[in-house]
């Protein structure tokens, strides 16, 4: 038996040096192996023939077996085309080509009998077919039964003559050449107990399905494979690095933390809140090493939670930091906590890349010492530089944006690694989280704080904008505060900024009895905190702003956002933004303006916004509509999203079936050495061997 994975595409007959470069440069396609899995992304029953006599212009793909009857060459430039009749003795049907005319003159015959294969449709009352498939019906071998593959190409590779038949012809021809079974990649008792496909009929079936079913269970079998070792070795990698790490042990909750909860915490907690509160403790009592995602929508109080769970670090002689992504936001989470151990007699620093100097200096001297007790900073708080005496916890802020290898880091800051909290404040359909975050614990804060009105979503156009003002003045005169938001998308930074300018302008002329501040990132420093204090202190009662806001400000009579062409926000985004208001006990509204001309993935995006305010339900819609791999964030974030089949959108049961299927064979052999297993661990390492983003884990 020949090793696929060593054979080079470029000996397969039909491909060559050439074709076999642009195979490795399009799709990554270097090997036998590497082509059999590139799997079709879709299937069209060829098993029907149509008689010309039953089709009209509404039917989808369809096929017939006819012959062409004469060409004919019509229009001139653009309109040029070619024509041929094409007949199977009950009606003629025009296949139509705009391109390559020359080419297929030469290569189709009259009178020789063909499978044509497309889309109908009605052009000046005749049925025609443009630019269809056509195959001599002797060549018509694998595919005639039944179910057709069809394969994603490029535009090079179109040139290179790789359309999908292409595509599937080396296909059959390597599926021919398989004349042994490949060897197995799953453990015999696996594929027994959840009676899955054998791997070398699954490859066969997924590219040229014997029937309908065969194509289900070769599918199922091959997403089972694929999420099966993601999980696998996620929940080995942690469980490595629990094996090879003792977690630091708070044993108690003393008086800074009591002291806290008598004296300076403002509110009671929600029962959510306490329930993380107790997870957490748990966890750091255990002698693991916590590693632990806290998700909870915005505003659902997950900064209280990170407070105190540091606090208990300082009651056990650590020190804790916290890491968040953007300056702005670890600005505003030093204000915040400084606020909250207002008189308590612990020292908070900030440390973001513009703290310079002596400043700096002393800080970090400070750190050494142990006298900062909890450090807040953006990523500058993990450089090299920074030495702690003893920490023992790290809170990262919106972990997205920081992946697996990062958090690594963090480990080398003391002698044992810190017990890590990572916070999302765009909840995670769970899904994703499982993959992405595999390694870490969940906690969820399902419940908003008590008296919280939800905000009123309301989508207009924007040649209602006269009724729209006409509520914002109303707005105004009762006392309340409005945010008005325009897009800062990068590529077109000037373009924008002109827009947030002229809005700016347009909204003070509207609002002639109203003082108008802004803010945008091109600002300075200084002159951005002045127009935010207007804002905050109530001297300004609307602000022009572009995205700067979504984590900046914290405004509870503010009530009122207004989102100008909200169609360029993502929907995570907006949902951001949405939670800048509702933090008062007024009624708020967000209104989303948009032109009339929407596109429909844009439409269902605001339906969504104007449907709900859970930020899980939304992010879950997000997910649906542009599939994980646009998902913000998830490209930095370290984790392979090159499935090949499986689909987080739509296979979620399977991934939980699976995952807990990998759970119980670490837990059964822990050590890896049941001989049963053997081929899970060999395919693991193989793996890991050749995928760039698991080898970062690993
Ligand atoms: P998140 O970071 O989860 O978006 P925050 O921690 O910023 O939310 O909390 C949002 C607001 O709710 C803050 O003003 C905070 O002081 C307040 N808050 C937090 N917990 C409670 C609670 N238990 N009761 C009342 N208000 C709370
Ligand atoms: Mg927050």
């Amino acid at each position: 038996m020949f090793d696929l994975t060593t054979r080079d595409i470029k000996y397969l007959s039909g491909v060559g040096p050439r074709r076999a470069s642009v195979l490795n440069k399009e799709l990554g396609i270097y090997s036998l192996h590497d082509l059999l899995y590139y799997f079709p992304y879709k299937y069209v029953d060829r098993s029907r023939i149509y008689y010309i006599h039953e089709i009209d212009g509404t039917m989808p793909y369809i096929q017939l077996k006819g012959e062409v009857l004469g060409f004919e060459t019509v229009g001139e430039g653009r309109q040029r085309r070619l024509i041929a009749h094409f007949s199977d003795g009950t009606g003629v049907v025009d296949l139509v080509w705009f391109q390559g005319i020359k080419y297929l003159v030469g290569k189709y015959k009259i009178h020789r009998e063909y499978i044509v294969f497309g889309k109908p449709s009605v052009f000046n009352g005749r049925i025609n077919i443009a630019h269809p498939d056509i195959d001599e019906v002797s060549e018509m071998k694998l595919s005639s039964i039944g179910l057709q593959p069809y394969y994603n190409t490029t535009e090079k590779m179109k040139r290179a003559f790789l359309n999908s038949h292409a595509i599937e012809k080396m296909m059959g021809t390597v599926v021919e050449q398989l004349n042994e079974p490949l060897p197995e990649t799953l453990s015999p008792s696996i594929l027994v107990e959840h009676h899955l496909m054998p791997l070398s009929e699954a490859l066969v079936n997924i590219h040229f399905p014997a029937n309908p079913d065969a194509l289900r269970k070769a599918q199922y079998r091959l997403k089972f494979e694929e999420l099966f070792y993601v999980q696998l070795n996620i929940l080995r990698y942690a469980r490595e690095r629990q094996q090879r790490y003792r977690g630091y042990i708070f044993e108690k909750v003393g008086d800074v933390f009591n002291t806290f909860y008598a004296k300076n915490l403002p509110f009671s907690l929600t029962g959510a809140q306490k329930r993380v509160l107790k997870e957490i403790r748990k966890d750091v009592g255990s002698g693991k090493q916590m590693n632990r995602l806290l998700q909870g929508d915005v505003g659902s109080g997950k900064t209280l939670v990170a407070l105190m769970s540091m606090l208990i670090a300082l009651d056990n002689g650590f020190q804790a930091c916290m890491m968040a992504p953007t300056e702005i936001l670890a600005n505003q989470h030093y204000g915040t906590i400084c606020e909250l151990l207002y008189g308590m007699n612990i020292r908070v620093e900030l440390l973001t890349g513009s703290v310079k100097g002596k400043k700096r200096e002393n800080i970090l001297s400070d750190l050494q010492s142990g006298a900062v007790k909890i450090l807040i900073g953006t990523h500058a708080v993990i450089e090299d530089t920074v030495s702690f005496s003893s920490l023992g916890l790290v809170v990262i802020d919106e972990q997205h944006r920081f992946g697996v290898a990062q958090r690594a880091r963090l480990w080398t800051k003391n002698v044992q690694p810190p017990h890590v909290l990572v916070m999302t404040a765009t909840p995670i359909p769970r899904t994703l989280a499982m993959t992405l975050y595999g390694d870490l614990d969940v906690s969820v804060i399902d419940e908003l704080p008590p008296g919280r009105k939800p905000v009123t979503t309301i989508h207009q156009y924007d040649n209602r904008r006269e009724s729209l003002y006409r509520s914002v003045h109303k707005q105004v005169e009762e006392g309340r505060q409005i945010y008005i938001v325009y897009p800062l998308i990068k590529e077109s930074e000037k373009i924008d900024l002109k827009n947030l300018e002229e809005g700016y302008l347009h909204v003070c002329e509207e609002f002639p009895e109203c003082k108008v501040c802004k803010v945008h990132g091109k600002m300075k420093t200084a002159e951005k905190d002045e127009q935010m204090r207007l804002f905050v202190s109530g001297e300004a009662q609307i602000m022009v702003a572009t995205t700067v806001i979504e984590v900046g400000v914290n405004v509870p009579n503010a009530s009122v956002m207004i989102i100008e062409n909200a169609e360029r926000f993502g929907l995570s985004q907006l949902h951001q933004l949405r939670g800048r208001v509702g933090r008062g006990a007024d009624q708020s509204y967000c209104i989303l303006v948009t032109s009339y001309k929407l596109a429909e993935e844009t439409r269902k995006r605001l339906e969504i916004m104007v449907r709900t305010n859970d930020g899980f339900e939304i992010a879950e819609a997000d997910l649906k509509l542009r599939g994980p791999g646009d998902l913000e964030g998830t490209q930095q974030s370290g984790v392979a999203f090159d499935l090949k089949i499986a689909d987080l959108s739509r296979d979620g049961q399977l991934l939980q079936h699976v995952r807990r299927i990998a759970e119980s064979i670490i837990d059964n052999d822990p050590t890896g050495i049941l001989p049963d297993n053997e081929i899970l661990w060999r395919q693991l390492k193989a793996l890991r061997k050749t995928n760039v983003n698991w080898a970062s884990i690993s």
